[in-house]
């Protein structure tokens, strides 16, 4: 039977890296795309999904079987703390339409990305899929938070009320070729690499703000690509599920910006502003149910997805999102 695969926001960081997967792994492999499978990348030009007509159209157009849904408004701290309202908003507007939408349409099944982010701010470590609502968000970003988190309540309404195949991901720290490398407004990698970059070009001291203390779990666009199409094809349940390495495969900021360093080739001056704030310590999420439901997964080691990451962004400079 004929299956088609609409990905939402999928020209992002992950959408592409999902359409990279699907382009390079061998046709028939676990990751790879099937013989009777046709894949759809929208952005928001195509149809701007917080409008309820432009989703229907976009849904009449391909008629998916199967929605990955990764479009949502992201941004780094400070936007976040900025647009409260509107993170909230539009976060809500895009996923009610592309879940109403998707059930409207009798699509077989849907996988919403959620984040690590829509944890409560006061939790027991490490995070698991069962601890999403037991308790408020950090207020810095509670606007999208509780629109995230609201999609994990829509797909238990819509599996109860009507029987739908609703399902969600949570992964952590995402990097990878594709990302947002924006100066201002961006997660830590493409920030720091794209700072070591100018540093480098300019003659000028690579400074990383905070200690370099802190520990985070990253996870490969293109490996969290490929944990994506297990889910599409292996996982159906409505829990959500976190994607990400494991707890012990923490890395620290200074870990980070040395990584940065020796990809970029930069052998200026390089130190930590440890006036500026470090946020919190570690965040550790649990893969275990991940892991348990595969089998297990050989996730690229960091250092070599790291180095891919820099090399994409130097030979894409120009084209980037900077
Ligand atoms: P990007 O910012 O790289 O891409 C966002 C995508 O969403 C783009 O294709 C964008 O299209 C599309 N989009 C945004 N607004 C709309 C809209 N109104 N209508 C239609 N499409 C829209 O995001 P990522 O790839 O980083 O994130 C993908 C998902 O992963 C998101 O749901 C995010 O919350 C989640 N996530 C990301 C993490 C990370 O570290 N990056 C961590 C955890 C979760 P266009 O370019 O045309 O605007």
């Amino acid at each position: 039977m004929a299956t088609v695969i609409l990905v939402t926001g999928g020209t992002g960081l992950v959408g592409k890296a999902i359409q990279h997967i699907i382009d390079t792994e061998p046709e028939g492999s676990r990751f790879g795309k099937r013989p009777n499978e046709t894949w759809i990348f929208a952005n928001s030009r195509e149809a701007d999904l917080r409008d309820p007509e432009e989703t229907k159209k976009l849904f009449e157009k391909y008629k998916p079987t199967h929605v990955i849904h990764l479009a949502a408004l992201v941004g780094g701290l400070f936007k976040n703390m900025k647009y409260k309202l509107t993170f909230l908003r539009d976060n809500i507007l895009i996923n009610d339409n592309v879940l109403h939408t998707s059930y409207k349409f009798n699509t077989q099944k849907v996988i919403s990305c959620l984040s690590t982010c829509v944890f409560p701010d006061k939790v027991e470590y490490p995070l698991d899929e069962n601890k999403i609502h037991s308790g408020p968000p950090h207020e810095s970003n509670f606007g999208y938070a509780h629109a995230k988190r609201m999609v994990d309540v829509q797909n238990h309404a819509y599996q109860e009320e009507f029987g739908c195949n609703f399902t969600s991901a949570i992964p952590t720290n995402v990097f990878g070729p594709h990302d947002n490398f924006d100066l201002e407004d961006s997660h830590v990698i493409p920030g720091l690499i794209h700072k070591c970059y100018l540093a480098k070009k300019n003659g000028t001291p690579f400074v990383v703000s905070g200690t370099g203390k802190p520990l985070r779990q990253f996870i490969y666009s293109h490996d969290l690509a490929k944990l994506f199409i297990w889910q599409l094809r292996e996982y159906d349940d409505v829990e959500p599920v976190i994607l990400s390495v494991g707890e012990n495969e923490e890395v620290s900021i200074k870990e980070v910006a040395d990584a940065i360093v020796k990809a970029v080739g930069f052998t200026g001056e390089y130190s930590f502003d440890t006036t500026r704030a470090d946020g919190q310590f570690r965040k550790p999420a649990s893969n275990a149910k991940l892991l348990g439901l595969m089998g297990g997964f050989t996730f690229t080691p960091f250092d070599k997805a790291l180095d891919s990451t820099v090399q994409w962004f130097l030979q894409n400079y120009n084209n980037a999102r900077t």
